[in-house]
């Protein structure tokens, strides 16, 4: 069996990088007590409060679709509401485990261009309706990087921390891509968290390298209450907690996090570049993290497929979405520009 695929497609599809695999190995040997009561778990947890400089409550889940819907659910009531872009990943990739897990809270879309929510678009929603036959809203998600692959800069996260102060909203940040947008923004975690109002952050350890594990960061700890019975109902409790939280701590220890965001994030910026040097090519939105979405002609998706290269298609009539990682190599992005000029040709 070959894992080799031409793979721009995500970066869930890559394997456990060097540093998560070497934690897991060492929390191998021998036993552990269960249920994240062991040192790898503590360790981890503690870790993350060094390195968000804050005394945050750490939980770990699966997935990231658990990790959204149930901190989600710790912040709202059945009767509230969530709002956030209508790209976002809790609207259109989750089958609908927001509302699930809250028993209804509805999330409530915004517009917003590169895949961002504004002030603007946060204060129509909640000025629109004041009656008690609307969801009340409660939340705004926001998602780092987004999923147009674009960041939100501290002077725009402020804003919106502006509206959520003015509303009474909490702020919820989707974390997928966090360790590309600590790296391509060059600020502390905590400076995009918690000092910019974020109440509870989602950081995915899949998409950073990990076999899978997600960190959910309550920075208001208050928040937290019973949170850890709300992910043992919904079946994310692991019993072998330590092979999510020992990985967790290889990344963070090593700084292997913010190796592998910079390594994906400057790939995706020599692909841009290659690709900005290719007439027929559009780059469709701007190019901050580690995705490049290009508009290119049908008949060049086309020839691409057939030669086997793995992307995304869902931003509509020929625009593509290339996905880098910790694993992308310069090699295989020249093999995939060559291929993209052969077929322009
Ligand atoms: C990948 C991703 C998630 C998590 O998805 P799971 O498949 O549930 O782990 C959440 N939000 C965004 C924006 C993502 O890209």
């Amino acid at each position: 069996m070959s894992n080799n695929l031409e793979q721009f497609a995500s970066d869930n599809y890559s394997g456990i990088c060097p540093e998560a695999l070497e934690y897991m190995l060492r929390a191998n040997q021998g036993s552990a007590p269960a249920y994240g009561n062991d040192e790898w778990t503590q360790k981890a947890t503690d870790y993350f409060r060094e390195l968000f400089e804050i005394d945050c409550e750490v939980f770990f889940t699966f997935n990231g679709t658990a990790a959204n819907s149930l901190s989600l659910a710790a912040l709202c009531q059945s009767y509230h509401s969530v709002i956030c872009h209508e790209t976002s990943h809790i609207e259109t990739d989750e089958c609908g485990a927001p509302e699930f897990a809250s028993n209804g809270s509805k999330l409530l879309l915004a517009k917003g261009e590169n895949g961002k929510l504004t002030p603007q678009s946060i204060d129509s929603i909640v000025t629109k309706r004041a009656d008690i036959h609307y969801p009340k809203p409660k939340v705004i998600s926001i998602t780092q990087a987004t999923e147009s692959g674009t960041l939100y800069s501290i002077d725009e996260l402020l804003e919106i921390k502006a509206v959520a102060e003015t509303h009474k909203l909490k702020i919820h940040m989707d974390g997928a891509r966090f360790a590309n947008a600590v790296a391509a923004l060059n600020k502390s975690p905590a400076e995009i968290t918690w000092k910019s109002g974020v109440d509870v952050l989602c950081f995915c350890g899949t998409k950073n390298g990990m076999a899978l594990g997600e960190a959910i960061l309550f920075f208001n700890k208050n928040l937290a209450e019973d949170f850890d019975y709300r992910c043992k109902q919904a079946g994310q409790l692991a019993s072998k907690m330590r092979f999510i939280s020992a990985p967790w701590l290889g990344l963070l220890e090593t700084g292997a996090w913010l190796k592998n965001a910079r390594h994906a994030n400057q790939c995706a910026e020599y692909l841009e570049n290659k690709l900005l040097n290719i007439a027929g090519v559009q780059i469709m939105f701007p190019r901050e993290a580690n995705a490049v979405f290009a508009k290119l002609p049908e008949p060049v998706i086309h020839s691409l497929k057939a030669k086997n290269w793995q992307f995304y298609t869902f931003i509509g009539m020929g625009g593509v979405r290339l996905m880098c990682s910790w694993n992308t190599t310069k090699t295989r992005i020249d093999q995939l520009i060559s291929d993209i000029e052969t077929a322009i040709a």
